[in-house]
């Protein structure tokens, strides 16, 4: 069996982001060799996603209104127990509810997603570096 490791790196010029990463994991997937096996995406940071959806900047939109409904940033002084001395707790929420990570089979050297599934990183608390661990396992 291979083992294949790779962190990818971000840092957003927004508070929010939603970035298309699909490209990125098939590089590594490339880079792996691996023909047959899982990958597994994962953010290494609780205040941002890994999930599986549509490029569609309009369902983005909708991501971000309805999540901004549920866990709105602002105000931060009131609402959240967790923002004493932070203003981060509805990226937490956020993260919660967007996922941590997103598994994909790997079947002849390619990721097996579905007609319009694409991988992507939620940013909830970005403007700086922060990491997404690919790990591919298989032969
Ligand atoms: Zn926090």
């Amino acid at each position: 069996m291979k083992s294949y490791r790779k962190e990818l790196w971000f840092n957003t010029t927004t508070r929010r982001a939603y970035i298309n990463i699909t490209q990125e994991v098939n590089s590594c997937l490339r880079e792996s060799g691996i023909k047959e096996g899982i990958a597994l995406v994962n953010a290494m940071h609780i205040t941002s996603s890994v999930f599986i959806n549509d490029d569609e900047s309009g369902l983005h939109r909708d991501f971000e209104e309805w999540l901004e409904k549920l866990a709105p940033h602002e105000p931060h002084s009131h609402q959240y127990s967790h923002n004493v001395g932070e203003d981060n707790a509805d990226a937490h929420l956020k993260r919660q509810i967007m996922g941590r990570e997103a598994v994909v089979a790997i079947t002849d050297g390619k990721l097996d997603l579905g007609t319009w599934e694409q991988i992507f990183y939620g940013e909830f608390d970005g403007m700086r570096k922060k990491r997404v661990l690919v790990k591919i396992i298989g032969q």
